[in-house]
């Protein structure tokens, strides 16, 4: 498995989370827009409790813009700011600077109350492995910013990188580990590749995504693999008796349309498997989401 999920990896990351959390003013957290619950530890509520709370809905080049903006008022209505990002990309980086600036504006308005002037807010990035906290950081803070280096009152060894006059942030991300404890979690961690599959087969995998492809996305599957449209729309309403056995004989057509064949001649549902999730991963599909919200009305 994978080094970053053994235990002892999690728990001392988590450690030095709690100890550089006490001396930030903002958490940034990234989520994968894909999933952006599966790829969240709710455990950054408590822990970043009483600080100012930023939610980055990255990898948004994969997913699907009207779950994405749903996913935005789930958060704000949970009370976080939000940006939708790609971190690759330096577009988006605007926007991130201004919902920073939002995100800040209490805790200045509160400094300057006290007649605390020209203190810069901290922050932190914080997400699970592989949701893009370092690519974040280089295209956000990249070469353009020049570290601040250690100074009097702050812990020793700790970098921070000065975003702009007011806003410094520390240069190591917080490392957050998923919930695990449910097992759709990792699943669509593994389908987005953010955990290696090595306990979940990659058809154990592509069967899920084929089910939920085929109820939330009809017509992607048709149109990427020339698949006869109708027989998968009687299996997208349930209409199929045999569900499973549908799914699996999707899979056996992609395999034959992609020539992933075995040496007799039999479809190689394995190698047609990771090539659909290939697909995903990389967007080929097209822009897609895992999951959506359930909005609950704030009374
Ligand atoms: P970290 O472990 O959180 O630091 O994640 P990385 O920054 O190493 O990113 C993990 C992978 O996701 C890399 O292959 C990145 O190129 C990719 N990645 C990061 N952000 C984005 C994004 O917004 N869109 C896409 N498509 N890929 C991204």
């Amino acid at each position: 498995m994978n080094y970053q999920w053994y235990p002892g990896h999690m728990t001392k990351a988590r450690r030095m989370m709690q100890e550089d959390i006490k001396l930030i003013d903002l958490v940034i957290e990234l989520v994968d827009a894909r999933v952006p619950l599966s790829s969240r530890n709710p455990d950054i509520d408590e822990l970043g409790k009483g600080k100012a709370r930023l939610v980055l809905l990255n990898k948004a080049d994969l997913a699907d813009r009207s779950a994405t903006d749903k996913w935005e008022s789930y958060f704000r209505d949970r009370g976080c700011f939000t940006a939708v990002v790609d971190a690759r990309s330096r577009t988006g980086m605007r926007a991130v600077s201004s919902a920073i600036d939002d995100a800040c504006r209490e805790k200045k308005e509160r400094d300057r109350r006290r007649g605390i002037i020209n203190r810069p807010v901290r922050a932190m990035i914080a997400g699970i492995p592989n949701v893009g906290k370092s690519t974040f950081i280089n295209t956000f803070a990249g070469k353009a910013c020049a570290k601040t280096g250690n100074r009097p009152g702050v812990t020793k060894g700790k970098q921070w990188i000065r975003l702009n006059r007011e806003v410094e942030m520390l240069d190591t991300p917080g490392i957050l580990w998923p919930k695990f404890e449910d097992q759709m979690v990792g699943l669509k961690l593994a389908v987005t590749g953010a955990i290696r599959d090595e306990i979940l087969q990659p058809e154990e995998l592509a069967l899920w995504l084929i089910t939920y492809l085929l109820t939330q996305y009809p017509g992607v599957i048709a149109g990427r693999y020339q698949i006869d449209e109708e027989t998968l729309t009687a299996q997208a309403s349930g209409q199929s008796p045999d569900r499973a056995a549908e799914t699996a004989d999707v899979l056996a057509r992609i395999a034959k349309v992609r020539g992933c064949v075995k040496k007799g001649g039999e479809p190689d549902g394995q190698k047609a498997a990771q090539l659909l999730i290939e697909d995903f991963r990389s967007g080929r599909l097209g822009a897609i989401t895992l999951e959506m919200p359930v909005l609950e009305k704030q009374i």
